[in-house]
């Protein structure tokens, strides 16, 4: 596995080899190594952004994507090379924040449907805000208050965050693991588990914080109508 971040979310420095650079358009040029910290822009969860250091010089990280399979690090600078080897140190306030918000928005969307059964539709995790979409039909802003706060119970109970593989037909049998768009490719093997061990428990590339304290307290902000049956809910954490 060439994307470290799926093993450990808190790596956020590390040595690697360039295996290709491309040069894009104006000053960009788009960098493929041969393992990665950075976490592509994927499944609600927004890019990493940091840099690449090679002989003392700072190539800034702007965007990281995933194209035919490989994970694309632009960079907005001139000067790497195939074949250099490079220090990449992730920007980790930003990376931190989003891994909260990510275990906070599976926090909120499992205790959501152990409450209502309603399902989860999307997410999109934000540095300000982050949202998920719920297939229901009722809509009560008390109760969704209601749902946060307990929430946070389960948050600070402290509950770890275990990370793990599944075959993939053994995965399949247990309906409950695919949640929203976890549209599976037809490829994949092995499925990554993230389990908030006693709360929920889905199949999830995305980076986590290892227990719950850290995500602090989930604050409600708003929710939406987003046409029949889908509810839009937004929060924040403080
Ligand atoms: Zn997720």
């Amino acid at each position: 596995m060439n994307a470290l971040y799926m093993d450990d979310s808190y790596l956020r420095e590390f040595e690697a080899r360039m295996e290709s650079v491309t040069k894009g358009g104006g000053n960009k040029f788009f960098v493929v190594l041969d393992k990665t910290a950075f976490y592509p822009d994927s499944g609600g969860q927004p890019h990493d952004t940091g840099k690449m250091i090679k002989d003392g010089v700072e190539y800034p990280v702007v965007y990281v994507g995933k194209f035919s399979g490989k994970i694309s690090h632009e960079v907005s600078k001139e000067g790497l090379k195939e074949g250099d080897s490079v220090k990449c140190v992730i920007d980790w306030d930003r990376r931190y924040l989003l891994m909260r918000m990510h275990t906070a928005a599976h926090v909120l969307s499992g205790i959501i449907e152990k409450e209502t059964g309603a399902l989860i539709t999307g997410n999109q995790l934000g540095l300000e805000h982050s949202r998920i979409d719920l297939n229901m039909e009722n809509f009560d802003k008390e109760k969704l208050i209601g749902y946060v706060k307990i929430s946070n119970d389960y948050i600070n109970k402290d509950l770890p965050i275990r990370v793990s593989y599944m075959k993939r037909e053994e995965a399949l049998k247990d309906e409950s693991l695919f949640k929203l768009a976890n549209v599976l490719p037809p490829s994949v093997d092995t499925i990554r588990i993230v389990d908030i061990v006693g709360l929920v428990k889905e199949a999830d590339g995305g980076t986590h914080v290892k227990s719950t304290k850290e995500i602090g307290k989930i604050e409600f902000l708003k929710a939406e109508n987003k046409g029949k049956n889908n509810r839009r809910v937004y929060f924040k954490l403080s």
